[in-house]
């Protein structure tokens, strides 16, 4: 040991002042969702300070943060003001005021992803546009401004066609399917007009739909989940099946694309990657979230480090987690809003007591004020041998909510 540090300083050979515990950062979370409710689980567990800004006092993270600010993600004083209280940005939403984000960057404020990552991605046109540019296959797209240049996208494209808005999107509020010409009109007036931005996708002809969750340290190394089988109804995830029930190629081919895509974009976190698999053995990405996603949510029972803890060790500047599943398998549900007030909180009730009966699962309820059809309200995981045994015990548990409906 060299002289300077052989004696009583607080400070270490690097001169560093000592860490107490994990982290000392305070991590600010803009959005207090259910994403930022299991961000701060996971926190509370190494002890590192979350902070989370989202405008509803009781939001689902509320309970569980170091603090919870009440104001606007989306705005800008706001923003500035929460950044300032904080050792690192990050988000749970990418519907955030970007602008802010880069200004406050360059100001010096730690945004993990970067601003850049979210302007890409907060605006699925753009999104598409970068992809195509880094050469990572993608169901063709077109940008449309009026009647006419849909009518174009869809002589070109076929039907049916899918039609998005550009922002704004999520658990498919935002895209509209139209079977044929006629369909055009009325598909754009529901996303609300051409005034909305909006852009047309070609049907991809998918035999299943994969996502792979892929983390990215501060020294840009990279690690990748296993590749799961999400189940989507009526454009909102309903299941997640892990690993995906797929040949080792395409499981291979489906990592790399994740790779590939996360690695063209910038700055550390969780990043999810939702792709198509279609029947002749291609892989066509749909889009990424910068963030936590439904897809990983198996992630907390089923693997050695989850999604949340990843994201927290990357945009703390934390070597990553093992990411291998500690289960051969496991399997996820969403639990959805269904009617309005106290005959929803019914149902889910229910199907919840049943769940708790089942050997290896485990429940989730993010405490959402309100239930709206189709929010998701909370989920179930339950891991195990094998995706034989968990398809069972998941269908003997929604068999009888069936016939509690009736
Ligand atoms: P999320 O909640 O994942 O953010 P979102 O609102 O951004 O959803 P998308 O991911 O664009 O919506 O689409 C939702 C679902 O619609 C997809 O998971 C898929 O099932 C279907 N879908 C999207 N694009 C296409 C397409 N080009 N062809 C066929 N189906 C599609
Ligand atoms: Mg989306
Ligand atoms: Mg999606």
């Amino acid at each position: 040991r060299g002289s300077r540090d052989s004696h009583q300083s607080p400070l270490r050979k690097d001169e560093s002042p000592v860490v107490h515990g994990v982290s000392e950062m305070i991590v600010g979370v803009l959005g207090g969702g259910q994403l930022g409710r299991m961000l701060c689980q996971v926190a509370s567990q190494m002890a590192i300070k979350v902070m989370v800004l989202d405008p509803l006092e009781h939001c689902p993270a509320s309970a569980l943060a170091y603090h919870h600010v009440v104001g606007s993600f989306d705005d800008s004083a706001t923003v500035e003001d929460f950044a300032k209280r904080c050792g690192v940005l990050t988000v749970e939403i990418e519907h955030v005021d970007v602008t802010t984000l880069e200004k406050l960057e360059q100001q010096g404020v730690d945004c993990q992803p970067k601003a850049s990552t979210i302007r890409i991605i907060q605006d699925k046109y753009l999104q598409k546009v970068h992809f195509l540019r880094h050469a990572i296959p993608l169901p063709e797209f077109m940008q449309i401004d009026d009647l006419e240049g849909a009518k174009r996208s869809g002589d070109l494209f076929g039907y049916p066609l899918m039609i998005k808005s550009r922002k704004l999107a999520y658990d498919g509020r935002g895209n509209a399917v139209a079977k044929s010409e006629e369909e055009l009109s009325s598909a754009v007036t529901s996303l609300g007009g051409f005034d909305r931005g909006l852009y047309v996708e070609k049907w991809a002809p998918f035999v299943k739909e994969l996502a792979v969750i892929v983390a990215r340290a501060r020294d840009n190394s990279i690690s990748c989940y296993q590749v799961v089988e999400t189940i989507h109804k009526e454009n909102i995830c309903h299941i997640v099946k892990a690993p995906a029930d797929v040949p080792w190629k395409i499981r291979k081919l489906a990592t790399d694309v994740g790779y590939k895509a996360v690695s063209s974009l910038e700055g550390a976190g969780i990043f999810a990657v939702e792709l198509f698999l279609t029947a002749d053995g291609q892989i066509l990405l749909n889009e990424v979230a910068p963030r936590p996603h439904n897809s990983g949510h198996h992630t907390i029972e089923s693997c050695y480090t989850s999604q949340f803890e990843q994201h927290l060790r990357a945009v703390v500047g934390l070597p990553l987690g093992d990411p291998s599943m500690k289960t051969p398998a496991a399997i996820m549900h969403n639990i959805l809003g269904e009617d309005k007030g106290e005959p929803g909180f019914l149902l889910a009730n229910q199907l919840i007591q049943r769940a708790l009966s089942i050997p290896g699962a485990t429940v989730h309820w993010y405490d959402k004020p309100e239930m709206r059809k189709q929010r998701k309200m909370g989920h179930i995981t339950i891991v195990g041998p094998s995706m034989g045994i968990l398809e069972a015990q998941l269908n003997s548990m929604l068999k009888e909510e069936t016939s509690d409906v009736q």
